[in-house]
């Protein structure tokens, strides 16, 4: 059983372990270990006690961490084995259904999960409701109801529900909808717009737009006018991001099951009541400066990894029976990885060069590889998923789930399992000041950093110097090939970001959820580059963060919030 640092171990006592009624820990990471590994092994017929032994041992060497709301809830006597941290529900035009499904919505969030919606069947502001003839309220009014519910309901006591809200590009609410956070608020959404093909072939051309609804054109403006508030929006705001619908659509599993939105961080689309759960390989575990990565821990991992995250969907007692059905119907896991910036150190590669995304392409597709293998045994021990005969699998590949891969924001993961870079992203800066209760603020250095810089004698100034500068860039004294591999997220140019998310997601069934990181000067141009790059690199979506812009910002040399 792995040690957990001491940040690792604040994580799991303030989010995962085992409480008394008083709110009392009585739980030790090494008990919850034992008690996922068991939950897991109870899905299975025979083995029960060899398999319980496997799962105990690829997330007690901390080598597969499942996420969040598995650590929370499953195995625990006191809570429903709730494992999902990604829903899409969908919401129609009728008050009914608002109604019905913010309801759901709150449930799924008291339950650990976030929720993504496509708001695109709302009928616009303004318009007339039939039975009372008064004027619909729209897509933004709604918006604000469903994000002042998730202030109300926090998920679980373990965090906020966070919420993906999409609308078509062809919506006629469509403009107030990439306004809506410009003064700020709706803190608990992310927005994107769902972005069309045609969308992006008539900005291309230069060509007009039609803002549409039920089938009647409602307003007619240049595509290039569309895109300029959406690009300025994000410039000011941070959102909206994009999402391509079609590309959601031409990766879907089940194709008469249409997918028009995501969860909240974007990495995995899903159909409306779908629920995924999600878990991920830990490469700076099976990692080593010597030897690089150990190809062999990383396949034995994933074939135990699909198949305790695919027991967990039978033992699963989900929010909702629509939920339990739609989830047990394509039975979707999302497999993926966090401390991909440390095996790229521990492999001598800078993240933003030629080799470093290549060898994270490569690691990616091993995973794949080895998931979909597992999956398609599994297939032929315990049967595919219910829909399988409807999906593009049918008749020759045999799975038992209908996607495996997915990259995850590992936003509290990573920091138990002790990583330094969180899911696909870089690490976030080589120093910084991290403010403690005991000693006030303390200069942390990236602890790789200093392994890596052992024969290099660095004197003593010089660290200082980057203590200061909370970067080891164009700093003298320090070699060139430490300062590429040692460069943090906002040293590193927005193409590089994209173009490591785009080496990534071609090996990747689901999406990934990255950030672009863009300096304070960059201009609304310099988003829509991003936006028009990410289409071109294939990508399914993207979301870009400019310092200092009002989505909040992180000072240099500052912990991560
Ligand atoms: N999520 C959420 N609220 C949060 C953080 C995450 O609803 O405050 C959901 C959301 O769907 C997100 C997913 O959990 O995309 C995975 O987030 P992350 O990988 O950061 O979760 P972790 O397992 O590390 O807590």
């Amino acid at each position: 059983m792995r040690q957990l640092t001491q940040a690792g171990q604040k994580v799991f006592e303030a989010r995962y372990a085992g409480k008394d009624e008083n709110g009392h820990i009585n739980e030790t990471f090494a008990e919850a270990v034992l008690r996922l590994a068991r939950a897991a092994a109870s899905a299975e017929k025979e083995n029960l006690k060899t398999w319980e032994e496997k799962f105990s041992h690829i997330i007690g060497e901390l080598l597969f961490v499942p996420s969040t709301p598995i650590w929370a809830n499953v195995g625990k006597k006191d809570r429903p084995w709730q494992p999902g941290a990604c829903f899409v529900l969908a919401v129609e035009d009728t008050l009914e259904s608002m109604y019905d499904t913010l309801k759901d919505m709150a449930l799924v969030f008291k339950s650990g999960g976030g929720v993504g919606f496509n708001f695109s069947a709302i009928r616009p502001r303004g318009d007339l409701v039939g039975t009372t003839k008064g004027q619909a309220s729209g897509v933004v009014e709604l918006i604000r109801l469903y994000d002042a519910s998730a202030d109300m309901v926090k998920q679980g006591g373990v965090r906020r529900g966070a919420i993906m809200g999409i609308l078509n590009v062809d919506h006629p609410e469509i403009i107030d909808f990439i306004q809506a956070k410009n003064d700020g608020g709706l803190t608990n959404f992310n927005l994107s717009v769902g972005v069309t093909d045609a969308f992006m072939e008539a900005l291309e051309k230069d060509l007009p737009w039609q803002l549409v609804f039920n089938g009647t054109v409602r307003r007619e403006l240049p595509a290039r006018r569309l895109w300029r508030i959406i690009i300025e929006s994000a410039h000011s705001c941070g959102d909206p991001g994009v999402i391509f619908l079609d590309r959601l659509q031409s990766g879907n599993p089940v194709p008469e099951n249409r997918i028009n939105a995501t969860n909240p961080c974007g990495e995995q689309p899903l159909s409306p009541g779908e629920s995924c759960l999600l878990g991920s390989i830990n490469l700076d575990r099976m990692s080593t400066f010597e030897g690089g990565l150990n190809k062999e821990i990383l396949e034995e991992t994933v074939t135990a990894a699909v198949r305790f995250l695919d027991n967990l969907i039978d033992v699963a007692d989900y929010p909702l029976p629509a939920i339990a059905a739609a989830t047990r119907a394509t039975r979707k896991i999302g497999l993926g990885f966090t401390g991909l910036a440390d095996a790229l150190i521990k492999a001598g590669l800078a993240y933003d060069s030629a080799g470093g995304r290549e060898l994270a392409g490569t690691i990616t597709g091993l995973i794949r590889q080895a998931a979909h293998a597992a999956s398609e045994k599994l297939a032929e021990e315990k049967g595919c998923f219910p829909l399988w005969d409807k999906s593009v699998f049918y008749p020759d590949r045999p799975r038992r789930n209908a996607a495996c891969i997915t990259i995850a924001p590992t936003g509290s993961v990573t920091t138990m399992a002790g990583c330094e870079g969180y899911g696909v992203e870089p690490i976030f800066a080589v120093a910084y000041t991290k403010t403690t209760n005991v000693a006030g603020d303390l200069e942390v250095f990236s602890p790789l950093f200093l392994e890596y810089i052992k024969d290099y004698n660095i004197p003593a100034e010089t660290l200082a110097v980057i203590a200061e500068k909370g970067s080891c860039q164009g700093i003298e004294g320090i070699p060139e090939e430490v300062a590429g591999i040692f460069k943090g997220a906002r040293e590193i140019a927005p193409i590089d970001h994209l173009l490591m998310q785009a080496a990534v997601q071609k090996h990747v069934d689901n999406a990934v959820s990255k950030t672009i990181n863009l300096p304070e000067d960059a201009s609304a141009e310099d988003i829509g580059a991003c936006y028009k790059t990410a289409y071109e690199l294939g990508l399914k979506g993207v979301t870009v963060f400019r310092e200092g812009s009002k989505k909040g910002t992180v000072t240099v040399g500052r912990e991560r919030a």
